[in-house]
């Protein structure tokens, strides 16, 4: 059968219709309609209506920004706040007239990574997501391990540090507030005064302040994947988001999660992405 994957995005929507060889038979990407949810609801129904057009039947999947609570079926966690609280799944099965198949970003991204990208010759993969937030998905044998809660593998709300930097979600010292874009271009800025972005930020580490801020990183980074080897030893880590482009976590920052492990033996492949801003997409069509 046909797949059709949805990744809403908060400013951009896009469509995918894949066939059963997982190749692209359409794509297409519509502005995300903000702070409106009948909007979105509209906006998504008539992207997937319009690759309905292209084919006879097809399974549907959509990722998310944000998870699904097991325990209400609605959307909670999620950074574009017109979602939270509301029935997206239930509400876009009424109007689409079949069953679909949905997921946080971070899941989809570990999905399409172990299924068509840079995992897919491992069996069990844990998919990072390091962007303005940080999340994570597993995969194990090309299937979402969700938990009995659906929680699994959100390790951007583990506590990294104790009575730490203020999280969002109500604790303190959250890995999402050390190792994410945004928080490192803070530390950056407690640092030097500058108000300068990440690839800004890495052109200018030769000197002592730029050597302290990436010593802290990488020390955040290794501790905080470490913990996640020590607990669920995958076969592989593929790091997605704006903070994979930078090119020393796949030596020093691989380093540094290696010293952490509680092993004598650690060999753990740490992966960049293949697939970019195109994984949710994948994802979602892959679910
Ligand atoms: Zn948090």
């Amino acid at each position: 059968m046909n797949r059709i994957g949805i990744d809403l995005g908060g400013t951009k929507t896009e469509g995918i219709l894949l066939d059963e060889n997982l190749e692209t038979i359409e794509r297409k990407r519509v502005p995300t309609p903000q702070n409106d949810y009948n909007a979105i609801i509209n906006s998504i129904t008539n992207l997937v209506n319009e690759l309905k057009t292209k084919t006879n039947e097809s399974t549907i999947g959509i990722c998310t920004p944000g998870a699904i609570s097991k325990k209400t079926g609605l959307i909670k966690n999620s950074n574009t706040q017109c979602l939270i609280g509301m029935p997206l799944k239930e509400d876009l099965e009424k109007t689409l007239g079949q069953t679909i198949s949905m997921e946080n970003d971070a899941n989809c991204f570990a999905m399409a990574e172990a299924k068509m990208g840079a995992a897919k010759d491992f069996d069990v993969v844990f998919g990072v997501i390091m962007g303005t937030g940080v999340g994570g998905g597993i995969v194990i044998n090309k299937k979402i391990h969700s938990g009995r809660t659906n929680i699994a593998g959100e390790w951007g709300h583990h506590t990294l540090i104790q009575n730490g930097n203020k999280c969002y979600c109500g604790k303190n010292g959250c890995v999402e507030t050390y190792i994410s874009g945004p928080a490192l271009e803070k530390k950056w800025n407690e640092l030097t005064g500058k108000q300068e972005s990440l690839p800004q930020i890495i052109q200018n580490l030769d000197n002592e302040i730029g050597i302290q801020w990436k010593n802290e990183f990488l020390n955040n980074f290794g501790i905080a994947l470490a913990n996640v080897i020590d607990i669920l030893d995958p076969d592989a880590i593929v790091l997605g988001g704006g903070v994979s482009n930078i090119s020393f976590l796949y030596d020093e920052g691989k380093k540094a999660v290696y010293d952490k492990v509680f092993s004598d033996l650690v060999d753990t492949p740490i992966l960049k992405n293949q697939l970019g801003d195109s994984a949710g997409v994948f994802g979602a069509s892959l679910l």
